[in-house]
């Protein structure tokens, strides 16, 4: 090992010196000539913090140190290999994930950037995913948020508007399923053709200053062409228009330029990182998030990791579950009826559901809960207790025994586990059944399906849980 490292080492050396000797002239550039701007770059630094700071409020942001610290890794690389007359001291460049499926990333004026799952999760190498980031760097380093509102003659005022609309239209909940859009339109300015050109060019030879190949820009917006299967164009390309023959100018520009022979494309941290996401449950759409939020409703309450059931109130006088049931489906990952009656709360990691007075900021005293939870072990008896044993240590959970071994059952036809806890609810202050069933996603994930309610009222909610679990279809 230690051998193999110092010989590799030997190379770079070798390969560096024989560099410095190279004539520069050998190699050019295209010349890029930052856009008129008639702001200050402190109006770039203003606004992207305080987009930010929506933004951290709204999105889920990936609380994965590991994942964090490598996408910055990479972020600071490219970073440092900014040219000089597009630097600013000013900018802060800072590298956040957020955990939405989507293939997407955006960069703040002033430099905060957030890069979603989905796009680390679509990308084939590091190369690809440094592409992306490269080439949104370069939008915030040739400021193309102010310049675009200099050529419109905007109002300064209609930029800084944009956490306005995120608060009032988002948060206000009026627009259904159309807000999950709205989100990103928001923070996302769609660029002109020649900004486009711009990024990609100056995201090229950032790419081949910080050791990347700058074919690989090229090839990822190729890869996301493909992982969208012809269907809606993510919504990354909608906002990066392609200026046309976008793969031909890059790899012309790539020509051009000094790109190291041994360019990194690939490295062990990506695929660490990559399957390490690949193994977490499955990440919600922009969508999904924004009808989270929705539902929470609260004034200025957004996902981000808090509890969309926050507001609820809880009564002691709950409707019986209706008999009517409805659909539940979350892409083509799952698909289950619930009764009509029931609301639906997604969290990161979970769906819960409950009637009207049954959910409130301790969870729910009535209603159900699907969710996937990472698993140590492919032995599904031994996910199971883990999951089970980490269901109990949760705070609030204390009351809760496990009265029951686990006993095999079947769900959607896959083998499946059931095991009832029990104990007094503080919330109803009644004795409390709650029921388990679990049973293995193919990636290795443990599905799980949670019922509860108060032990008296047990003969109201059995049929409506044994309706569930019938319908549940997984699409894994
Ligand atoms: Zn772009």
């Amino acid at each position: 090992m230690r051998k193999q490292n110092l010989s590799k080492n030997l190379t770079a050396i070798m390969l560096a010196s024989v560099m410095l000797v190279m004539p520069l002239a050998a190699f050019g550039q295209t010349r890029i000539s930052m856009p008129k701007n008639k702001y200050k770059i402190q109006d770039d630094v203003k606004i992207g913090r305080e987009a930010s700071a929506e933004v951290e409020r709204q999105m889920p942001i990936l609380n994965d140190n590991e994942v964090t610290r490598y996408v910055q890794d990479v972020g600071r690389r490219l970073v440092n290999a900014i040219p000089s007359q597009f630097q600013h001291p000013e900018f802060q460049y800072t590298f956040q994930v957020v955990n939405a499926r989507d293939i997407n990333a955006f960069a703040l004026p002033g430099g905060p950037m957030y890069v979603n799952r989905g796009m680390i999760e679509a990308a084939r190498s590091e190369g690809e995913m440094a592409g992306v980031m490269a080439h949104e760097l370069s939008h915030v380093a040739l400021r193309h948020g102010t310049a675009q509102a200099t050529k419109q003659n905007n109002p300064l005022n209609q930029i800084l508007g944009i956490g306005a609309i995120l608060g009032g239209a988002v948060l206000g909940g009026q627009q259904g399923a159309a807000i999950g859009q709205t989100i990103y339109s928001g923070f996302m300015l769609k660029y002109s053709r020649e900004y486009e050109t711009q990024a990609d060019i100056l995201g090229a030879q950032i790419m081949a200053a910080a050791g990347y190949d700058p074919r690989d820009l090229a090839n990822m917006f190729r890869t996301i062409e493909q992982q969208s299967g012809g269907q809606r164009a993510p919504e990354w390309l909608s906002s990066h228009p392609n200026p046309g023959n976008r793969y031909n100018t890059i790899n012309r520009e790539a020509e051009m330029l000094r790109v190291s022979r041994n360019a990194v494309q690939d490295t062990r941290e990506f695929q660490r990182v990559q399957s390490k996401l690949t193994r977490m449950p499955r990440a919600q759409t922009m969508e999904e998030i924004a009808r989270a939020s929705q539902n929470g409703r609260g004034q200025g309450q957004g996902q981000g990791g808090q509890n969309p059931m926050g507001n609820g109130r809880y009564s002691s006088r709950i409707a019986y579950p209706s008999s009517r049931m409805r659909t539940y489906s979350s892409g083509n990952w799952i698909q289950m009826n619930l009764p009509d009656n029931w609301r639906e709360f997604p969290t990161q990691d979970s769906v819960w559901f409950a009637p009207e007075g049954a959910y409130g900021d301790q969870g729910i005293t009535h209603g159900a809960m699907i969710g996937v939870a990472q698993a140590r072990s492919n032995d599904l008896e031994q996910a199971t207790e883990d999951y089970i044993n980490g269901l109990l240590q949760a705070q609030g959970n204390n009351y809760l025994r496990q009265n029951s071994n686990y006993t095999r059952a079947s769900l959607d036809g896959r083998n499946a586990y059931a095991t009832t806890l029990s104990g007094r609810s503080p919330l109803t202050n009644r004795n409390e059944v709650v029921n388990i069933v679990t049973t293995q996603l193919r990636n290795g994930g443990l599905f799980y399906v949670v019922m509860v309610a108060p032990e008296n009222e047990s003969s109201s909610y059995n049929s409506a849980f044994r309706n569930i679990l019938r319908s549940v279809r997984l699409g894994d």
